[in-house]
């Protein structure tokens, strides 16, 4: 055997009064003791030393979380402005699309009044601006698209009834509906006695029966087509107004038109007279439409 397994070590505890106690312990257990209390501090060092790296780590990764928490902020600051512009920009689109339809409606009641007035009807060719627009709900851009497209759409309805409406002033302006002298009203279209005899004659227009020298006018827009004198109707006036009318004036004083002038409406063509077979001043009217004479009354406003 070896003598270092035999050697102890002895401990004496001699107390004051009784008795001296001995202990004896096998010589390795310090050393034992020593390797193991080395031991556990090794490792309690190499745990906290790894709680320490723990702990650092921890600590960078909540600074990098802070960092990212205030980027966020920053940024959730930065999307309330740009919410707010979009909130204002939008709030400014929806009181314009209010404004806008406000005077589309102005618009389309002017344009109905206007319809009737011209007696024409154009459906509404355009669109209406959409009551489906609801910029609350839209981007501000494509609000404004809208709003763009809906004028443009009314603007071309707008151009064709403006043409619609032309065309209209351009018919009524040559429908001879205009009365062609101030006077007394004195025989009317149709059957009557003959004024020159006896016997019934057809009257083919009517005659207005006034000073000489009043005013002769053309009851439409049209074209002199014959200016000079006719059997029994004296000195006359033709005037072609198109869309299949055509007027007559007889018995003037004085023609104040050539063949081929352009007249207006309500333009002064002669003078009252009482040329041709005529009783007394007065101006024999005559409709034609279509090449057959019709009732003047049936056209005079
Ligand atoms: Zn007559």
């Amino acid at each position: 055997m070896d003598k270092k397994h035999d050697s102890k070590i002895c401990i004496m505890i001699i107390p004051h009064t009784k008795k001296v106690k001995r202990i004896t312990i096998p010589s390795w257990v310090p050393k034992a003791t020593i390797t193991s209390v080395l031991t556990i501090a090794a490792t309690f060092f190499i745990i906290l030393n790894s709680i320490s790296s723990s702990n650092s780590n921890l600590k960078q990764e909540y600074h990098k979380k802070i960092s990212e928490i205030n980027n966020l902020e920053e940024e959730n600051k930065n999307k309330e402005i740009e919410l707010s512009k979009l909130k204002s920009q939008t709030e400014e689109l929806r009181q314009k699309t209010n404004e806008v339809e406000d005077k589309l409606e102005e618009i389309d009641k002017l344009q109905r009044k206007l319809e009737k007035m011209a007696g024409i009807k154009s459906p509404s060719r355009g669109g209406n601006i959409s009551r489906e627009i609801k910029p609350e709900t839209l981007d501000p851009k494509d609000g404004m698209a809208a709003l763009k497209e809906t004028l443009e759409d009314k603007e071309r309805e707008l151009e064709i009834f403006i043409q619609d409406l032309e065309e209209r002033f351009e018919y009524l302006e040559h429908i001879p509906d205009l009365w062609p002298a101030k006077g007394k009203f004195t025989s009317n279209f149709g059957s009557r006695k003959n004024p020159f005899g006896r016997g019934i004659g057809f009257h083919q227009g009517i005659d207005i029966a006034n000073s000489s020298g009043t005013n002769i006018l053309a009851a439409g827009k049209g074209v002199v087509t014959f200016s000079g004198t006719k059997n029994g109707y004296g000195k006359v006036i033709i005037i072609k107004h198109g869309y299949g009318y055509e007027t007559l004036y007889g018995h003037n004083q004085t023609l104040l038109v050539d063949v081929g002038d352009k007249v207006d409406k309500g333009q002064i063509i002669g003078k009252m007279g009482s040329t041709g077979r005529s009783t007394g001043p007065h101006l024999h009217f005559e409709i034609h439409k279509d090449g057959e004479p019709i009732d003047p009354l049936r056209v005079l406003k």
